[in-house]
């Protein structure tokens, strides 16, 4: 239910005319064009059934403040972010829940950089919206709607500048893509035709009610992306989540990899190009990301679990490459934000560039067993229980950046962190064996049930 906080981890989300009415996307957009004040916004949307009537409420409410606004329609949001900053808008708006059930919609606020608002400016609109201290411009200072034609044909010329057109092509790669019918449908199949690539696509008609497969691209989501590719003898398959800014990658076996394992490859192939790098990449990453900067001159940066993280700390730190074990590419040189297309291009970039199947490139890396695990908490007690938790282990190498995170001599690691949204304590293990990995899980959940008793 959205109360008192407005914003999540990725903007405001809800069930549609349950927790997110087109009367409160009005009374939201009041306050983020009250927060704008009278300068040009772009506005655009994902495939989900409410998308246009969020987009109308949302509008309204943006000129009503005195905002002009630019209308993108449907868009991917990599494309929509990538529209505000080459375009010069002072920010955006972009309607969408991403990966959510089809049932659910949500609003993103982008700045002028493409990038989703920081916390602090995120705290400003709530502060507008709670107050009721919203602002109305006078009859003659209400902003504009206007149409921004051709977004997706900019976002798919920016994105082969960055790629070796020519070698691409030489290669006739057949890629299959898994649009999950929403708005990565509509620049990728026609940005890989112009790569040279054959492409067979699945659930690429639009359709809001996602009736291909659910819009978070897990491995259980992917069977059937998973059978073509190996029935069709694809070289690769991609899958997008419902916004598009996630990519994950299906090998020509059908194997499907989860992101860290093909965000590693970027990684590598990046650094050999910028010795020296800066590599941003959340907590929860595998020790993969790690062994690959650490045998290719990279530096690693560990950030708290969060895309917005991961982009604010790229700009903090001048780091040109990101990435999140949930398919989640930053690259730099294109844009500081996660980009399913982008991704796809520089996968298919270093197949051509190295002459290797995606199989033999991710064969190539290092390889860890991982288990997870879970332990029930009460809201009111998370925070204890991660204290004593910290005090308990402060001996050994940790990262406290988000939750904690162990890692052992061995290689191996664990991450302990409270979960945002249910009452529980989630592990993540990985190790050199599965025994290892299952072995510190089941040792973590018994020392926090242990801390738990004496709470
Ligand atoms: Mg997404």
């Amino acid at each position: 239910m959205i109360s008192r906080k407005l914003f999540g981890t990725n903007g405001i989300r809800g069930t549609v005319n349950e927790e997110l009415t087109p009367e409160m996307a009005v009374k939201i957009s009041s306050a983020i064009g009250t927060y704008f004040r009278t300068r040009r916004l772009l506005v655009g949307h994902d495939a989900r059934t409410s998308g246009q009537m969020f987009a109308d409420a949302v509008i309204s409410a943006l000129n009503a403040a005195g905002c002009d606004v630019f209308f993108a329609g449907m868009a991917s949001t990599p494309a929509l972010q990538f529209a505000v900053k080459n375009h010069g808008f002072d920010g955006g708006v972009i309607i969408t829940a991403s990966h959510n059930p089809p049932e659910y919609n949500g609003i993103k606020v982008i700045w002028s950089d493409g990038v989703e608002i920081s916390h602090d400016k995120e705290i400003e609109i709530e502060d507008i919206y709670f107050s009721g201290k919203t602002q109305l411009a006078k009859w003659d200072k209400l902003g504009m709607k206007r149409e921004l034609a051709g977004v997706n044909e900019e976002y798919r010329e920016a994105i082969k500048k960055h790629v070796k057109i020519a070698k691409i092509s030489s290669k006739h790669f057949h890629v299959v893509i898994d649009a999950a019918n929403s708005v990565g449908g509509l620049a990728s199949p026609i940005l890989l035709r112009e790569l040279g690539c054959r492409v067979t696509s699945i659930n690429a008609n639009i359709d809001g009610t996602f009736p291909g497969r659910p819009p978070e691209p897990r491995p259980e989501n992917l069977k059937d992306i998973a059978i073509m590719v190996k029935a069709l003898g694809a070289d690769l398959g991609v899958a997008f989540d419902g916004d598009a800014d996630r990519s994950i990658f299906i090998g020509e076996t059908g194997e499907v990899y989860w992101g860290d394992k093909t965000f590693a490859i970027i990684e590598k192939s990046f650094l050999t190009d910028n010795p020296g790098s800066k590599i941003v990449t959340p907590v929860s990453s595998s020790t993969l990301v790690k062994d690959v900067a650490d045998a290719n001159g990279g530096e690693i940066i560990w950030t708290k679990v969060g895309s917005v993280t991961v982009s604010e700390t790229m700009k903090e730190t001048g780091a040109k490459l990101g990435g999140e074990e949930n398919g989640g590419v930053f690259y730099g040189p294109h844009q500081s934000v996660r980009d399913g297309a982008m991704t796809t291009a520089l996968i298919l970039d270093i197949m051509a560039k190295t002459g290797k199947k995606l199989t033999e490139l991710v064969a190539e890396q290092p390889q860890y067993f991982i288990e997870k695990g879970k332990v029930k908490c009460p809201e009111d007690k998370k925070e204890k229980l991660l204290a004593k938790f910290k005090s308990q282990v402060k001996s050994l190498k940790t990262s406290t950046v988000d939750g904690v995170k162990i890692w052992f001599d061995d290689k191996s690691a664990i991450l302990v962190r409270p979960s945002g949204t249910e009452p529980v304590f989630r592990l993540y293990a990985e190790a050199k064996s599965q025994k290892r990995a299952l072995d510190l899980v089941k040792k973590y959940c018994s020392t926090l049930n242990k801390i738990l008793k004496v709470l």
